[in-house]
């Protein structure tokens, strides 16, 4: 099959390789696109956000499958326009998106499907914000309700801070502090069957130790060794199929990449956030571990046909993933600083240019994520930092402590 795949970011490149593996797709077009998906796809430039240009490009490249990576995209509506020139699509509707696009009705859905999430309230004055922010004491959890590239979240003890991202927010939900080891879990669905991919953790604070302002995220790695057993089948039954249910009867049916990010607390997993798409960078370890061809499993959950589609089958080992950022990250990163050995193998490419000259230059706040795999989770964590170490940019950093609390056997339920 001919694949089409929307966005320029480190998932893209993580979903480009997958799919370049993948024996059906016979041919990969990326649009837009970055240097490190040229070296797996062919590129075409677009207006990712603009459902009638995406649309025109699923029909000119003659796609079978549109794949869209960025919750933007989706919001905007952009399944909806490629479907309606009759091509299957893996991503959800932008009604759907929804469950992305805004927190309230996220935790709407939450609340009318019966699922474990913190309590919440949706402010929009200082006076609902005081109110809310008293209510629930510190650690003050404030969000903005609406996209903010994984950036809108503020967790302090400073009820200061708290107010002013508030305020800056317009209108945000301030929600009850959920305290436990946080998973993400990605669900693939048609909207009715659902099949899980296998659990990851992210490490969303910029220094190591979790000390700093909140990222899109530095680092990843799966599987979790010390997560229950039961954790994957309890989300399922009490969180996913739920919701599913709940957004089929709302009669916009959520199919795409469904992102449950949870919180293990005492009294079970609680949904922190549901993302409408893969998460960056939890994509490039699981990805990384996933034997069943991609194109194949994201063509079923687009073409209603998942409750067919054989079991997944996954590499043994583990794989981690180690951001690389450009300096001043998560404030406005400088960019055009030049990479050297963002070429190697397992080098994601997240926010990377080509110059006039031919030389890979830093484009964005987190620009590459060095990925491997290994026997153990040990063995996987050596490798990324080998990786790690092969890159040179100028004022970057990188956390040292990714996966480490699980190779040292640190983390408590
Ligand atoms: P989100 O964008 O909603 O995933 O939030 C970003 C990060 O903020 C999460 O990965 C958590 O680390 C943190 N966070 C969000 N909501 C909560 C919560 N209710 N309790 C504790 N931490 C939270």
């Amino acid at each position: 099959m001919r694949v089409l795949l929307i966005g320029s970011g480190g998932r893209e490149h993580a979903l480009a390789v997958g799919l370049a593996a993948d024996p059906s797709v016979e041919q990969l077009i990326a649009a837009p696109g970055n240097p490190g998906i040229a070296a797996v796809a062919e590129l075409r430039d677009v207006s990712a956000a603009d459902p009638a240009a995406v649309a025109a490009l699923a029909v000119e490249t003659a796609a079978d499958l549109v794949v869209i990576g960025p919750e933007a995209p989706l919001v905007a509506g952009v399944a909806d326009a490629v479907r309606a020139k009759g091509i299957a699509c893996f991503g959800p509707s932008g009604a759907a998106a929804q469950l992305e696009g805004s927190k309230t009705f996220a935790k709407d859905v939450m609340a009318a499907a019966g699922v474990p999430t913190g309590r919440s309230f949706t402010c929009t004055t200082d006076t609902e914000v005081a109110a809310a922010l008293a209510e629930f004491g510190p650690p003050y959890v404030v969000k903005n309700d609406g996209l903010a590239a994984g950036k809108g979240v503020v967790v302090t003890d400073d009820r200061a801070a708290a107010e002013a991202h508030a305020r800056e927010c317009g209108r945000v939900v301030i929600e009850e502090y959920l305290d436990g080891p946080e998973v993400s879990l990605f669900v693939v669905t048609d909207g009715t069957a659902a099949v899980p991919l296998m659990p990851a953790q992210d490490f969303k604070r910029a220094l190591d130790d979790d000390e700093g302002p909140n990222t899109g995220g530095m680092g990843a790695y799966a599987p979790l060794s010390w997560a229950p057993a039961d954790l994957v089948p309890r989300v399922m039954a009490e969180t996913v199929l739920p919701t599913l249910e709940e957004m089929r009867s709302r009669g916009t049916p959520f199919a795409g990449l469904l992102y449950v990010g949870l919180a293990l607390t005492s009294k079970g997993p609680k949904v922190i956030e549901f993302n409408a798409r893969f998460g960056d960078p939890e994509t490039q370890v699981v990805l990384a571990l996933l034997a069943t061809p991609l194109g194949e499993l994201l063509h079923a959950a687009a073409t209603s046909t998942l409750a067919d589609f054989p079991p997944l089958r996954w590499h043994e080992g583990a794989a981690v993933t180690v951001v690389v950022a450009s300096h001043n990250y998560p404030g406005t990163p400088r960019t055009g600083d030049v990479i050297t050995g963002g070429e190697q193998p397992g080098v994601i490419h997240a926010g990377t240019a080509r110059r006039a000259d031919g030389a890979l230059v830093s484009a964005g706040g987190r620009v590459l994520s060095a990925t491997a795999t290994g026997a153990d989770l040990a063995a996987a964590r050596a490798a990324a930092y080998a990786l790690v170490e092969g890159i040179s940019l100028e004022g970057s950093h990188h956390r040292t402590d990714i996966a480490l609390g699980a190779v040292e056997g640190r983390i408590t339920l």
